[in-house]
């Protein structure tokens, strides 16, 4: 059931032990907002634990809190009133699933969400779940700290390519305001987590040789099997550098984790990527979406590029 922001904050004060969770492999914004939400939940007097069923970059250390995140260990069953998943639909939560027997609440700014939670709080035109984290922690009447403000603003700033992408609107930028004036460093979350090993950075020269461009230059990719990866490690932002050439509307990144599973991360300038992404049970936004292919690399490209293929046959 979706419910309002009024009811999300009534939802999240009616409860005591509340397990907060976003999705397996996190970015900034799954685990800054929840973060963000902890310490804003923990100053109202409540019982919160935050678990991610993934490892955590390092990088992220920089963020206040980032060593009170738990993974959930097999069969461990971890006691709560409330689940809330943030930047994400309850499918893709890994092992707090099962884990955590509660009531869900979802909050998420997916345009796929799968509607499946207990109760969902749903804003597809905020930049990231961070700026709805920041409006309903005004409506919870949580104090805005140094160390929310340093959580929030960074998933606001990596959802939205530090402020350069399309979903970057007035409301994000007034948020981002509010987070400075709360006392969030910009400069120190940006050196944090943009520094990269050296073997990270050498590993991008070996994949940028593998670019290919397609549809007379539409469309660019790369993909790495399993084999280039356990010599190469996959660097970081690396469908940041396709997306960036000219004339191409749509980049992917297709990456063989394990033999036969492939993590797909694609973008657009234009065209409707979730139509590519949802083919293969993934989703996320209009100009930037992911899903898995459980193929060999190969036939994964082959099945990818197809779809991508239709696609913008369709769109065009
Ligand atoms: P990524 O390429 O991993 O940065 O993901 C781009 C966007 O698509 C993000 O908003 C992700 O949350 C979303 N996304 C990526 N993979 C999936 C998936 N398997 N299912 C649903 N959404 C996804
Ligand atoms: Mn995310
Ligand atoms: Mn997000």
């Amino acid at each position: 059931m979706q419910i309002s922001l009024t009811e999300t904050a009534a939802e999240l004060k009616a409860h005591e032990r509340i397990v907060l969770t976003a999705h397996v492999n996190p970015d900034g914004d799954a685990i800054g907002s929840s973060l963000g939400l902890m310490h804003a939940l923990k100053a109202l007097g409540k019982e919160v634990q935050v678990f991610i069923d993934d490892d955590i970059p390092a990088a992220f250390s920089v963020l206040p809190g980032y060593e009170l995140i738990g993974k959930p260990e097999e069969g461990q069953n971890i006691p709560a009133d409330l689940l809330v998943a943030v930047d994400v639909s309850l499918d893709r939560i890994g092992r707090v699933n099962e884990a955590v027997k509660a009531p869900t609440l979802n909050i998420d700014h997916h345009i796929t969400n799968d509607g499946k939670a207990d109760k969902l709080y749903l804003d597809g035109n905020a930049a990231a779940t961070a700026e709805i984290i920041y409006q309903l922690i005004e409506e919870l009447g949580a104090p805005c700290t140094q160390e929310m403000a340093m959580c929030l603003y960074t998933g606001l700033a990596m959802d939205t390519g530090w402020f350069r992408f399309s979903n970057t609107t007035p409301n994000t930028m007034r948020v981002a305001a509010a987070l400075l004036a709360c006392g969030a460093q910009p400069h120190v979350i940006s050196e944090a987590l943009e520094q990269r090993p050296f073997a990270e950075v050498q590993s991008l020269a070996f994949a940028l040789q593998k670019i290919e461009l397609l549809a007379g230059g539409k469309v660019a990719g790369i993909c790495l099997d399993h084999a280039s990866l356990q010599e190469h490690e996959a660097p970081e932002g690396l469908i940041g550098m396709v997306r960036v050439i000219e004339g191409v509307d749509i980049a992917f990144t297709l990456k063989e984790k394990e033999p036969g599973l492939c993590r797909v991360s694609l973008r657009s300038k234009g065209v409707d990527v979730t139509k590519i992404a949802l083919q293969f049970g993934g989703g996320g936004h209009v100009r930037a979406a992911g899903c898995t292919i459980e193929k060999p690399c190969a036939e994964a490209r082959i099945e990818l590029v197809k779809a991508i293929m239709q696609v913008l046959e369709e769109t065009a």
